[in-house]
């Protein structure tokens, strides 16, 4: 019998365990060592100056809101191909996640489709931007910061898919040349995996602070801040001892020293994994029947590829997604669709009844996820492009 093949899996070593162990036998549970050091283990990567773990990509994408002080009567413009959580997170704060359409070959927004976006914001005030790097690819981010400048947009990257990319200028994605913030996830489908786990990194020494804040409860210990005096001092001009501040409500998202252990550990194996994947990429490429197509390539950078997305008309070919999907899991071949085009869920249909996305709806119909991890060997790639061969044929 041959073994089954997810879609994605994490792969984890004998040092990340070592790793994890150590910690458990440490004093500090949360909030010590392994936190900070995780977190500069990825600013390192991301070549950014401020980098703040917290527990997954989507509290990072609502951290990144609230640290903007986005809420109702904003306009936040999101991509339509991409995880729920980028869009619920302009929701999270009561602001409106505005769809813009994509690339149908790339399914990357790009300057255009933002602009597009911008005409449909009604009586909205445009504030931010959060492009998504999907499957790997980097969106145009000279381009789409460039536009956001004009328009006054904060812009944070869903870099969820893309830790170790490099974008279109040659820059770790993470490094923030052309955003406010970046969001990354540590999800087990991720490049490196925490369990559960996320991060935001930045330039901004303001916004490190206050994604920092949101992140405890909202809760400030810094005596400089302190609003309330009298509460907060004795009569020498001493902060008291017990004494803690909050001025806005915020929320337990933090990312704790076991899981952050486990994160740095696995950081330090980012360029093998991704070089990795890139191998099974080129050799899926080569493997793949022509009615199976590689999604479009963007030029310039270098992707660390996420998950393996290929295109195929499957009307042409006398199928449906579904069938195919259905007999490679009886071969025990597991693939996915990323992602229903969120405008299409019924949440936001909801909000947008009649909104038409042809660019986002194409990516959609055509696209198909095929295993793709590092624990993956030559072989399994044959097996899965003679199955799809097969099917297609
Ligand atoms: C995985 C993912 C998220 C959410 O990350 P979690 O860690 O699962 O919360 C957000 N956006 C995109 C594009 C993702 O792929």
């Amino acid at each position: 019998m041959t073994r089954p093949l997810p879609y994605g899996r994490q792969v984890i070593e004998d040092d990340d365990i070592a790793a994890v162990v150590a910690v458990l036998k440490s004093d500090i549970l949360t909030g010590g060592p392994a936190v900070s050091g995780f977190e500069a283990a990825l600013a390192g990567i991301a070549a950014a100056p401020h980098a703040v773990a917290c527990n997954s990509g989507t509290a990072g994408l609502h951290l990144a809101a609230l640290a903007l002080d986005l809420g109702p009567g904003d306009a936040v413009i999101v991509p339509s191909v991409t995880f729920v959580a980028t869009a619920n997170a302009a929701r999270y704060v009561g602001a409106e996640a505005v769809f813009a359409d994509v690339d149908p070959a790339t399914g990357l927004m790009g300057p255009d489709h933002l602009d597009e976006a911008l005409t449909r914001c009604g009586g909205l005030r445009p504030k931010a931007v959060f492009p998504v790097h999907l499957n790997g690819q980097c969106a145009d981010m000279p381009g789409l910061g460039a536009l956001a400048r004009r328009h006054g947009l904060a812009v944070v990257e869903d870099a969820c898919h893309a830790l170790g990319s490099l974008q279109s200028d040659d820059r770790p994605t993470g490094a923030c040349a052309h955003s406010d913030m970046a969001v990354f996830s540590f999800h087990p489908v991720k490049t490196v995996a925490m369990g559960e786990g996320g991060a935001v990194t930045t330039r901004d020494a303001r916004l490190d602070a206050r994604l920092r804040l949101f992140r405890s409860h909202g809760i400030t210990r810094e005596p400089a801040e302190f609003l309330q005096p009298d509460e907060a001092f004795d009569g020498e001009g001493r902060p008291n001892p017990w004494y803690y501040e909050m001025a806005r409500p915020g929320f337990n998202y933090r990312a704790c020293d076991i899981v952050c252990a486990l994160g740095t550990s696995q950081l330090a194996k980012l360029d093998r994994f991704r070089t990795r994947r890139a191998e099974l990429m080129a050799l899926y490429e080569r493997l793949l029947p022509p009615a199976a197509r590689p999604i479009g390539r963007v030029s310039g950078g270098r992707p660390s590829w996420h998950i393996m997305v290929v295109h195929i008309d499957f009307e042409a070919h006398g199928t449906s997604r579904a069938a195919v999907m259905r007999a490679l899991a009886g071969q025990g071949v597991s693939t996915q669709v990323h992602y229903l085009p969120v405008h299409r869920q019924p949440y936001y249909r909801g909000r947008f009844p009649g909104l038409t996305l042809p660019g986002a709806d194409e990516y959609y119909r055509r696209c198909l996820t095929l295993p793709l991890f590092v624990g993956m060997d030559d072989g399994d790639v044959v097996r899965v492009a003679e199955a799809l061969a097969r099917l297609l044929s």
